[in-house]
């Protein structure tokens, strides 16, 4: 839960971000900008009949430099699920799935947003490493808990886990109302009033941060082993895609075992 912790910028202008902790432990992995080129957008789903992997030559310049082998990417159709998956020994389509899990050396995993969450998950001393696509939805469904629970099944400990939550919607730009509030209440109780600040008529500003660092702790990760750098999507059109603010391109978090 540090915000002092900073991310790293790669290229100019920005194509790419890496987690000061992160790149200390050795992983290679990388969060995207608008700026980086070569990345599917929303207007091209993953078709699970056909998958494809949704990245041309051009990402696979950027990337390639930041340490991943984008010939061996893993990739799912997100579906906001708490679903977990595999990836494929050697890279691929791993299903209609929110969270990819690898214990494979050089598999990059790739989790796609625009607004929402996307959490690493790294067990350094297991060799285990997750990604998880978490918004609204996922959050309700139990996705960071179901995350924290595939990485133990890979043999990571939850307490060994080091966590970075990439870009994302802040609770400076996140109003929502009834149909998502009542979905909070539903699966939180009243647990979940510690995570928005009450406007008016019921709407209410939600930090998808906040409660995702509180069930992330709650699922047994250490509270200084969260990196979250706040970084919010909505608030910097000129670097970052916000599917709120109307773009439809997608950033992608990606990392794989060294
Ligand atoms: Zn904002």
């Amino acid at each position: 839960m540090t915000s002092t912790s900073l991310l790293v910028a790669h290229g100019r202008p920005t194509e790419y971000f890496t987690f000061a902790s992160l790149s200390a432990l050795g992983l290679p992995h990388a969060t995207t900008t608008r700026h980086c080129p070569g990345i599917g957008s929303f207007a091209e789903p993953i078709v699970p009949e056909a998958p494809r992997a949704p990245f041309r030559a051009e990402a696979e310049r950027v990337l390639g430099a930041a340490g991943l082998s984008m010939s061996r990417v893993s990739y799912a159709r997100q579906v906001h699920g708490a679903d977990a998956a595999r990836a494929p020994a050697g890279g691929g389509f791993a299903g209609l799935v929110d969270i990819l899990v690898t214990a494979e050396r050089g598999v990059p995993l790739a989790i796609f947003t625009a607004d929402c969450l996307a959490i690493v998950l790294y067990d350094p001393s297991a060799r285990a490493l997750g990604i998880a696509h978490v918004g609204w939805r996922g959050t309700v469904r139990g996705t960071t808990r179901a995350a924290v629970r595939a990485l133990g099944e890979a043999g990571a400990r939850p307490g060994s886990l080091r966590a970075a939550i990439a870009p994302s919607i802040g609770p400076c730009c996140y109003e929502v109302d009834e149909p998502v509030t009542a979905e909070l209440a539903r699966a939180f109780g009243e647990r979940w009033r510690a995570w928005v600040t009450p406007l008016r008529g019921g709407h209410v500003m939600l930090d998808l941060w906040s409660a995702n660092e509180a069930l992330l702790v709650e699922a047994g990760v250490a509270p200084e082993s969260i990196e979250n750098p706040r970084l919010c999507t909505a608030c910097h059109p000129d670097l970052l895609y916000s599917y709120r603010r109307g773009n439809r391109g997608r950033l992608v978090t990606l990392a794989a075992l060294p």
